[in-house]
């Protein structure tokens, strides 16, 4: 950006604040002020939707509609050693995602929440109590956040998992040295329960890394056909 365009820039910017600020405090519960009276106190379930906290969105440019993707395909350093298909990221994939200006979601790894970087027997380590008590709070977060999002009126696309992963599979996932094909990895497995219980309707696909031209045909399907 050149000099002069930066100073403009900046004046802009620094304009545009005072003015939000005067706006703030003259009027004292204008949109986008919290209303110390509104009840922010979350219930036991988690979910604190509230009609007092459910909002208009239509004012703006967004679409309205998001994903949730599993957190390799938009980082590939948290997959287990050896296991990076690509230097960073599901391209092909993502570039479809924002050309249909769809939200992205990135979920947090499962594995690396639970393990860490440098794990080792996933699948046993997520089965273990203690793994599975971190992994049924990250899906509550997640639950929270879907529930949220529907609450407040937008589309929830879909949810993509990993196939082959022994925690992201969605119909394809890896049991042990000896042992991979058809099943659902330990996090999927557990999500869709959450999800049953919690009566939401929400799709789950794998994206397998070479042939993520399933994944966006798919999209396209659940978008623009149905
Ligand atoms: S656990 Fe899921 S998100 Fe994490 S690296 Fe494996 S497939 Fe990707």
């Amino acid at each position: 950006m050149k000099r002069k365009d930066l100073e403009t820039r900046r004046r802009f910017l620094k304009k545009s604040s005072f003015a939000a600020a005067a706006l703030t405090l003259s009027s004292g519960c204008s949109e986008g002020v919290s209303n110390k009276n509104l009840d922010y106190s979350i219930p036991k379930n988690g979910f604190h939707g509230k009609s007092e906290n459910r909002r208009n969105w239509s004012g703006d440019i967004r679409s309205g509609k998001v994903i949730f993707v599993a957190h390799c395909v938009l980082n590939q350093n948290a997959r287990i050693v050896d296991a990076a298909d690509f230097p960073a990221m599901h391209d092909q994939l993502l570039d479809y995602i924002q050309k249909a200006k769809v939200g992205i979601i990135q979920m947090t790894c499962p594995e690396t929440y639970c393990l860490g970087l440098g794990r080792f027997d996933v699948r046993v380590g997520l089965e273990h109590p203690a793994g599975m008590e971190r992994l049924l709070r990250l899906i509550d977060d997640l639950i929270f956040t879907i529930q949220e999002y529907l609450f407040q009126g937008m589309e929830v696309v879909g949810i993509i998992g990993k196939e082959g992963s022994p925690s992201c599979g969605v119909n394809q996932t890896w049991y042990n040295e000896s042992g991979h094909g058809e099943g659902q990895g330990v996090f999927i497995r557990e999500l869709k329960k959450k999800l049953r219980n919690n009566k939401l309707d929400i799709p789950v696909i794998g994206v397998a890394d070479h042939r993520q031209n399933e994944a966006i045909e798919w999209l396209e399907r659940e978008l623009f056909q149905s």
